[in-house]
């Protein structure tokens, strides 16, 4: 393989690029000058050294702006701590904050479980949330996936997973209200939907 196809390959493994998409891109590269493809290798470089994972809620944040391991969201203390809001990815995390109508804490799974999918525990934290919720006093926890079918396989999965758990403390257990459409994925409802999803939430004990 030359570095054409090399690089379209690594391409295709981005979320949503096709193998024709990758080809534009490497394409693209190729018209640029040296001081933006010198750029691009320096920022591809150093993002892993900048940017670091939350302890508490796995989000990625960049590292200058805390000493700890700990995010700024999760470092303010005056976030309602009795509410815990899960999100599957970490580009959800900025569509929720826009809306202004959410004030707890977050937790990202890393991911969604696909139908049919057999060891979900190695595809989303479902420990580290459960081990969260056993440290923390939280009333409720809000499930907030996408609104098509991997979404909502999670959402059951997430539940049952921590419904001995949320039986236990004695924790309300929310999902979306879905003034989302069906099959849209929440990085792509507009603020105002999502903030009445949010408000609209449906409760249920576990
Ligand atoms: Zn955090």
């Amino acid at each position: 393989m030359n570095s054409v196809q090399k690089l379209t390959k690594l391409f295709s493994d981005f979320p949503g690029i096709g193998p024709r998409q990758a080809k534009r891109f490497v394409y693209f590269l190729l018209t640029r000058d040296n001081e933006y493809l010198g750029q691009l290798v320096e920022l591809v470089e150093g993002l892993k050294r900048d940017v670091s994972v939350c302890s508490e809620c796995y989000r990625y944040y960049p590292k200058n702006v805390s000493k700890t391991n700990i995010c700024p969201t999760c470092a303010d203390p005056n976030k309602d701590k009795s509410k815990l809001l899960v999100l599957a990815r970490d580009v959800d995390f900025e569509h929720i904050e826009k809306t202004g109508v959410y004030d707890g804490y977050y937790f990202v799974l890393g991911g969604s479980v696909p139908i049919l999918d057999k060891d979900p525990e190695k595809r989303i934290r479902l420990r580290e949330l459960s081990r969260r919720i056993e440290k923390d006093s939280i009333d409720e926890l809000i499930v907030a996936m996408n609104a098509n079918p991997d979404g909502e396989n999670t959402e059951e999965i997430v539940r049952s997973y921590l419904r001995p758990i949320t039986e236990l403390k004695n924790i309300t257990v929310s999902t979306l209200g879905r003034g989302l459409s069906t099959g849209v994925e929440l990085e792509y409802s507009d603020s105002e939907t999502l903030k009445s999803a949010l408000e609209g939430r449906r409760r249920s004990q576990f």
